[in-house]
């Protein structure tokens, strides 16, 4: 059971003045610009070293005067040296109990001489307002995802390096309410973690049947959308709890509207408070993906980027099935047209494979793995497997995979291979076909009485 900080803010509206730091151009800095200080007392470089996995980070963030205090616990490690990810930060001082730990600053990461202690370390540091998506925004929300938890607090944003996390937000404006966990008890990457502070209202929905009590918080002129995008929430909710197993995140959960800018489109799974663009509010599928997350992505976390397909395509497909069994078949059905559309528009973009068979090798955004076309492929490459196997079956085989891997890194051919040995199905072909080809599986009859089509990707 986790305490939240954001219910003592519930139905608190104030005319928060947003952000002093908000677009004043002194504070308003790329990682380039703020790298530096650190070193060893006798100018010999600490070499980098990642074999210090984290466990735990205790972030306490003072938002007025953009500091943090990282607090790191480390699995056990006979290494005495660990590094971070900390472009955007300006790092003041690194210390445990024992006294100042030597650190060095080097192509945006942060090397620690730890010493063979298993002890926290303590980082305190500064960091600034990013202007595109890449850390605290300038509307008072965080996205670190994927890579960017480094312009936030000292971090691994690998999303197999897996960590518990304890959040606490001081130096708000006068009014301001920040949306946010104290607690995060169950093992999550790094980007799960964010907070929002602005001028929210937020309203209780419902409580589902194992307790769980939802709800959404808006910004100004931001109700009307919520309430119509939220409507049935609470019962998808229950329907994640019920058919996939206990969500991880605590017993208090809510979507957040966050202001990503005109231009902003979808949603952040940050749980237990996920985050959905304003522009997306009123839009049920949204606040369906981001909740599935808690299952598929934050609960069970990659294991490699190239394995993005196990978060998004499932949450994809699993946001669809949910909406559903909620709003009935033509609900679905009308869902799946318009994932078939979604699919069509991206591939005018981009026709890579969606789950490359690499591991660690991808940037997800440099290379282009990171479109639509991942996201609507892997929705449809389980909708097959439904059909084949049917999809109260696949249900049972998602709520046994989140039981064994909840907590844990996963790959999707784990996926694929626990398909197999709970059904007998093997799903192979399916994912050679939806996520090792290019091309659009849907323009392609699968009837084999059909016109012979050509092999040329399209
Ligand atoms: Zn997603």
């Amino acid at each position: 059971m986790k305490r939240t900080a954001y219910c003592a803010s519930l139905a608190v509206s104030t005319s928060l003045a947003l952000l002093a730091c908000a677009g004043d151009p002194d504070v308003v800095g790329t990682a380039e610009a703020v790298r530096g200080g650190g070193g060893k007392a006798d100018g010999t470089e600490i070499p980098a070293d990642w074999n210090r996995l984290i466990a735990h980070t205790r972030l306490e963030i003072d938002f007025g005067a953009m500091a943090g205090l990282a607090t790191v616990v480390f699995e056990p490690s006979d290494s005495g040296l660990a590094s971070f990810e900390a472009g955007g930060l300006e790092v003041l001082e690194v210390y445990s109990d024992v006294g100042a730990l030597p650190f060095e600053r080097r192509e945006g990461n942060l090397h620690v001489e730890t010493g063979p202690s298993d002890a926290p370390i303590h980082i305190r540091y500064r960091f600034e307002v990013q202007t595109s998506s890449t850390g605290l925004g300038p509307a008072g929300s965080t996205v670190i995802w994927p890579t960017y938890c480094g312009n936030l607090f000292p971090c691994h944003s690998d999303p197999a390096d897996g960590l518990t996390f304890e959040l606490a937000v001081t130096g708000l404006p006068e009014d301001a309410v920040a949306l946010y966990p104290e607690a995060i008890t169950t093992t999550t990457p790094a980007y799960t973690l964010a907070f929002a502070i602005g001028e929210y209202t937020c309203q209780v929905l419902g409580t589902t049947t194992a307790a769980t009590e939802v709800s959404v918080c808006w910004l100004p002129r931001g109700k009307t959308r919520a309430l119509t995008g939220t409507k049935h929430l609470t019962p998808v909710f229950d329907w994640f709890e019920t058919h996939l197993g206990p969500y991880a995140f605590g017993d208090r959960v809510a979507s957040v509207a966050a202001d990503w800018g005109d231009a902003a489109a979808g949603g952040m799974e940050h749980h237990p408070y996920w985050h959905v663009a304003t522009s997306e509010m009123d839009l049920p599928i949204t606040h369906a993906h981001e909740a599935a997350h808690g299952w598929f992505g934050a609960g069970v976390r990659i294991g490699c980027w190239e394995d993005l397909v196990l978060s998004e395509g499932t949450v994809s497909y699993l946001a669809a099935r949910a909406l559903g069994a909620v709003k009935g078949p033509d609900v679905e059905a009308a869902q799946w047209e318009e994932y078939a559309e979604e699919l069509r528009v991206a591939l005018e973009d981009t026709d890579d494979i969606v789950w490359p068979d690499s591991c660690g090798e991808v940037d997800l955004l440099e290379d282009g793995l990171w479109s639509n076309v991942l996201y609507m492929k892997g929705a449809f490459f389980y909708r097959d497997v439904a059909a084949a196997i049917g999809a109260d079956v696949l249900d049972t085989v998602f709520a046994s995979f989140y039981l064994q891997y909840v907590g844990e890194a996963a790959r999707m051919q784990d996926m694929l291979d626990h398909i197999a040995s709970e059904t007998g199905f093997d799903p192979t072909e399916l994912a050679t076909r939806w996520l090792r080809s290019t091309g659009n599986p849907l323009d392609v009859p699968t009837d084999p009485s059909a016109e012979p089509q050509s092999d040329e990707p399209r």
